[in-house]
């Protein structure tokens, strides 16, 4: 027998953590590494943070799971919480990003559907997005690398070009039923949508009665800034998903709506086991607790603010090796010349630091949101050592 009992899905490197604290991980060799991943926009109060650990152990001691054929006063509080923050009217909790988009993609069909419409499946998403791996997810996708072995994908998406508002508008047609977008590309390559583009799709929604489903899985959550990206654009959507950071670390993601959007979603046509478990509203609450206001959401404007400043004058010294840096808050990306999963492999491995590689060579820059200037400082010692050392593979 060859095969690894973990399932062998994922090219998994030498760093093995079994610690962290704030913004390090202990590997099981005692190195440490600096982690500017943050469990890819997961861990947004960094590990070890006191405030979670609190409420998830005392939440464990009270009450871990319940059935959702209860009434939740702790699911309650949280979509409370959501409600009042955001653009929502009403909430359904999952355990992950995948799901909420799942959520989110049959929220907006029953949209249509639920009076009898049986025509408007359709949802119009961009290329290079990705939504997550369930079956409906890698659907929405166009990436073909992770379509490869699972045809036939879901029928009901088509792809537009990002940020391309004249591409999305051409492919409407009698069986749309919404746009899903992520506002900041993130697998993509942290490309932020236009203005022009978000306010676009908001108003050809508008005109043709769609649903505008937002995938705000990595941007949410105030790594950008605002506790959502879509605030940033001047508008709102009728759906969106969220998760990575709305737990801290603990797995969590949540569909939210408006009133008239969630109409299709009536008794028996959804649910999940543990979706909105006690323990999971636990720790979604302590990280709302940390994040959920404006003092906490200027500090990520001004350090990520800071940190974009410091990039755009570092990547000025290596300028066969970079091109630019682009993203919003506390989620940046370097765009390389050449592949940056071999420049992430070289700051991981000889220099202790943690980032993640993603489309169009870019390098993924995502600390924990709690971040401060030490380890600001101690980023850039690393990232200029290992650009100084570094040379890209052959072309
Ligand atoms: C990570 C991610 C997902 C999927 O989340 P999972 O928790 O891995 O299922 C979906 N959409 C976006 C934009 C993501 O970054």
């Amino acid at each position: 027998m060859s095969i690894t009992p973990l399932m062998p899905v994922y090219p998994r490197c030498g760093v093995r953590p079994v610690r962290g604290e704030h913004c390090h991980l202990i590997d099981e060799d005692g190195t440490r590494y600096l982690d500017f991943a943050s469990g890819i926009a997961v861990n947004l109060l960094g590990h070890s943070h006191q405030g979670l650990i609190g409420a998830i152990q005392q939440q464990a001691a009270t009450l871990m799971h319940v059935s959702n054929l209860y009434g939740s006063p702790q699911g309650e509080g949280l979509a409370r919480r959501l409600v009042e923050k955001t653009f929502a009217d009403t909430v359904f909790f999952t355990n992950s990003g995948a799901e909420a988009v799942e959520c989110a993609i049959k929220t907006a069909r029953a949209y249509h559907q639920h009076e009898g419409d049986l025509t408007r499946f359709e949802l119009i998403t961009f290329k290079n997005a990705f939504h997550g791996r369930t079956m409906a997810t890698i659907s929405a996708s166009n990436q073909e690398k992770m379509h490869h072995g699972f045809s036939p994908l879901l029928t009901g998406f088509k792809y537009a070009e990002f940020d391309d508002l004249e591409s999305a508008r051409a492919l409407i047609g009698p069986h749309t039923a919404g746009f899903l977008v992520e506002p900041i590309q993130g697998e993509g390559g942290i490309r932020p949508a236009s203005e022009a583009f978000m306010r676009g799709l908001r108003e050809l929604a508008d005109q043709h009665d769609l649903m505008l489903v937002l995938d705000e899985v990595q941007c949410g959550v105030a790594r950008t800034g605002t506790l959502y990206a879509y605030e940033q654009y001047g508008i709102e959507p009728d759906i969106l998903a969220t998760a990575k950071g709305i737990g801290g670390g603990f797995p969590l993601g949540a569909c939210l709506a408006t009133e008239k959007a969630a109409r299709g979603m009536k008794i028996g046509t959804h649910g999940s086991t543990y979706g909105g478990n006690p323990l999971a509203m636990a720790a979604g609450n302590a990280v709302l607790d940390t994040v959920a206001n404006d003092e906490f959401l200027e500090r990520v404007r001004e350090t990520g603010a800071r940190l974009r400043a410091r990039l755009e004058q570092f990547i000025g010294n290596y300028p066969e090796l970079f091109e630019l840096v682009r993203g919003a808050g506390l989620m940046l990306g370097i765009k390389m010349k050449s592949d940056s999963r071999a420049f992430y492999a070289h700051l991981r491995d000889n220099h202790q630091l943690l980032t993640v590689a993603a489309g169009d060579n870019t390098l993924r820059v995502l600390p924990p949101l709690i971040v401060g200037d030490t380890e600001i400082d101690e980023f850039f010692d690393k990232l200029s050592a290992g650009a100084a050392s570094y040379t890209p593979p052959a072309a």
